[in-house]
Parts: structure tokens; C-alpha cells; sequence
């Protein structure tokens, strides 16, 4: 490790984890690997936290960056000229989608598009309530802080948004909450930062009857969730369950800065008024670069090379897990997938030897008991098999 850019790092870098970061100095990333400057080569099991679904500078990425590249970067804050990647990812993208979600807002990051999607829940209907759950994280904004599903980290940036309401989980009889009164409730279909956790259908769908019954918008945060992680293109289309407003970003940009929320024509409507780009406005959202770098992505993922495959290869990772004694239990959905060990010790053991043995994965924001497994949808079953000997072995190393 180069000691002068510790030092350098440590520095100016302002840092946000008050334990010792793994710092790993980047020479270069491709495909499922990232290089160290000393030439140690790390298989990136978590794609950069579920951005990467392609893999690290995809040709296809990479040939559309440079094509765009040739013609302009920034012309225009958003939504004032026309600027065709922007069509033909929100063209692309909405045939994706249901009828309802048609209408597509171009930001720059997942906390954005949550700004975004409270901001027009509030242009809706009018009210201050938002109902979120408990270990879900949305975003470091305010607005999107004060969904976070954490009482003792929101209350050290009090006052946040006012009438907030966390409820638990999964759980249905706790959404009898959802009333008159609330404005929207936002919500992963899977929650990532608990542990890869799965909603039943049943929760969902009473989720779903609550707010059309009650006026309030659900939002669904698949910021995570989306762009093929799961086997299909959003995590809600296993459930069949429609959310009012859906926010996106990482895996959205194949490795570009991008985000969005999308809502009906009707809705979206709302942001739209006599005040020019007072609704809502972003200098840089839906940079053309970016929006070049996420149309490739996602035509790559839909194709039958990548979204069809994606269910086997979590198999494929699910059958090696079996195999470790000291993973208690597996959760998520295609490549989108957490190993729960028995205590947070072991796992934050296992995660120090998959670092020295060349694995990246990664803690999660509020299970200490579970690391993320989250490759990048193109990894091969070599790639596969390969990355999870060297997690065996780094578990057997730290038992
Ligand atoms: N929602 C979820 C589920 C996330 O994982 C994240 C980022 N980790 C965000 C929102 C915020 O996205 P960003 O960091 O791009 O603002």
C-alpha cells in the first residue's frame, strides 16, 4: 500500500466511517475484477454496491460513452433542450414499464430521485405524513434522511421532515397506520440494508390496498432492487404489485452517475408550473453521458445473454452456500443476495479474510450478522465458482 496516499486519503478525504475503512488503492477495474496498485487482483462481489450490473467498464458501456463523447457532454439544465440520449433511455426504459409509469424524471442519484418522489407525493396530495420502515435506508438528503428506518441515527439531525412514521417490516397488521393523514409510504421490495430481506405478497399487497385507499402515493426505492438484480428488471414485477412513483439510480448507469423517478403522465403533471423548473430541477440530471452509459446497460441487461441467466447464477451462489456450515440462512432474490452467519464477530471476521484473500463484499447498514453477495450480472459461472472457493476459504480462515 502506497503509505503517502494513506496519508493523502486520510487527509482531505472527508470520512464518513469512524472504523478503520478497507482501503484498497485502485489501478483498474474490468469485468467482475478490481486491481490494486501493487497488482493484487480482487473479484468484486458486490459491484461496487449494485452499480456495476454489467461489470466494470463493459465494452458496450464503453462504446457508447465514447460515441457521445463526440458529440457534446453538458449542454443544458434538464428538460430545457432536447437531448436525444435522454429520449432514448426514457423511450426505452418506459416500454419496460406498466402503463402507470410513463413519465420519467432524470437525476443523478438514488437520494435525489427520492427527494424527487416526496416532493411530488406533496404536490398530490397535500399532506406531511410519510410512512417508511424500519432498517430501510433511502438516502443521505434531508427529505430522504427522514425516511430512514433508524430512530437513533434520524434524531441526530433533528428536526427533520415533520410527521414521520416507522413502521415495522413485513408485517401487515402495522399498516393500519396508513391513513387519511399520509402523504406517501416508501418502501423496498427487498430490503438491502437489513440483509437482502424479502416482503411476502401478502405484505405488499396490503401495502398496495392501504395507500389506494387512503390517498397516499407508494413509493417503491429499487435503487438497489432494479436493473436485472433480482431476474427480472424491477424487483416489484415478481410480486406483480405497482407502486405509484418508482426511484431508481446505481445499476441504472452501467458505472455512470444517474437516477430518476418515474410516475403516471398525470402526476408528473404536478411538477409542471407557471414557476419555470420550479416543480423540480437539476443542472446535470440526465447527463447525456450518463444517459448514453444507462441506455447501453439496460439494452444489455434485457437481452437474452444477461436478465434470463441471472436466476441461475443465484442458484449457482445459493448451492455453494450450502455448502458453508456457518451460514445460518440466505436471503434475496437472483443476484441480489445476502450469507447471515450467527453473530456479528464471525462476520466481520469472514469479511476481513475475504479482503486478503481477493473477495470484495460488503457489511450491511443495519445486519451486522450478513454480507452482501451481490456480482455483477455478467459474471460467468467460472467467475462464480471461482469467487465462492475463495469466500469458503476465507470463512474456514476466520472460524
Ligand atoms: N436507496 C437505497 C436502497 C440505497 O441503497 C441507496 C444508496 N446506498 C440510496 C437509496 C441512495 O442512493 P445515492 O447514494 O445514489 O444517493
Amino acid at each position: 500500500m502506497n503509505s503517502r496516499n494513506r496519508h493523502l486519503f486520510k487527509r482531505y478525504i472527508a470520512q464518513a466511517s469512524e472504523f478503520e475503512p478497507f482501503i484498497i488503492d485502485v489501478a483498474k477495474g474490468e469485468g467482475v475484477y478490481v486491481w490494486d496498485k501493487e497488482g493484487k487482483k480482487y473479484i468484486d462481489f458486490i459491484s461496487s454496491i449494485c452499480v456495476n450490473n454489467v461489470g466494470h467498464r463493459n465494452p458496450v458501456v464503453l462504446k457508447a460513452l465514447e460515441e457521445q463523447m463526440q458529440k457534446y457532454l453538458h449542454i443544458m439544465v434538464y428538460g430545457e433542450f432536447i437531448q436525444q440520449p435522454q429520449l432514448d433511455l426514457a423511450e426505452t426504459l418506459c416500454q419496460c414499464l406498466p402503463p402507470n409509469l410513463q413519465k420519467i424524471f432524470l437525476l443523478n442519484s438514488g437520494s435525489e430521485a427520492i427527494e424527487g418522489a416526496i416532493k411530488l407525493a406533496r404536490l398530490y396530495n397535500h399532506r406531511s405524513e410519510i410512512i417508511s420502515f424500519a432498517n430501510s435506508y433511502h438516502g443521505s438528503t434531508i427529505g430522504a434522511m427522514s425516511a430512514l428506518g433508524n430512530e437513533p441515527i434520524r434524531q441526530r439531525f433533528d428536526p427533520l421532515l415533520p410527521d414521520h412514521r416507522l413502521l415495522e417490516y413485513d408485517n401487515e397488521e402495522p399498516l393500519d397506520a396508513i391513513s387519511d393523514k399520509t402523504c406517501c409510504v416508501i418502501a423496498e421490495v427487498i430490503q438491502s440494508g437489513s440483509g437482502m430481506k424479502e416482503a411476502h405478497a401478502g405484505f405488499l399487497r396490503k401495502l398496495r390496498q392501504k395507500c389506494t385507499e387512503h390517498g397516499a402515493l407508494l413509493i417503491f426505492d429499487e435503487i438497489q432492487s432494479g436493473f436485472g438484480r433480482t431476474g427480472r428488471l424491477f424487483a416489484f414485477e415478481h410480486e406483480g404489485i405497482v407502486p405509484d412513483i418508482l426511484c431508481i439510480a446505481k445499476g441504472m448507469g452501467g458505472g455512470m452517475p444517474i437516477g430518476a423517478f418515474i410516475s403516471s403522465e398525470a402526476l408528473m403533471e404536478l411538477l409542471n408550473n407557471e414557476h419555470p423548473l420550479m416543480g423540480h430541477a437539476s443542472t446535470f440530471g440526465g447527463h447525456p453521458m450518463s444517459c448514453a452509459a444507462s441506455l447501453a446497460a439496460l439494452k444489455l441487461i434485457n437481452s437474452p445473454e444477461v436478465l434470463p441467466k441471472v436466476e441461475a447464477k443465484g442458484e449457482r451462489i445459493r448451492r455453494h452456500l450450502q455448502e458453508i456450515p456457518q451460514v445460518k440462512e440466505v436471503h434475496g432474490k437472483g443476484l441480489f443476495l445476502a450469507a447471515h452467519f450467527e453473530n456479528s464477530r464471525i462476520t466481520a471476521k469472514v469479511q476481513e479474510r475475504c479482503m486478503a484473500n481477493g473477495f470484495i463484499s460488503f457489511w450491511l447498514l443495519f445486519n451486522h450478522q450478513a454480507l452482501g453477495l451481490t456480482p455483477p450480472l455478467t459474471i460467468t459461472e467460472e467467475e462464480i465458482d471461482y469467487g465462492m472457493e475463495l469466500f469458503k476459504k476465507s470463512v474456514r480462515e476466520a472460524v
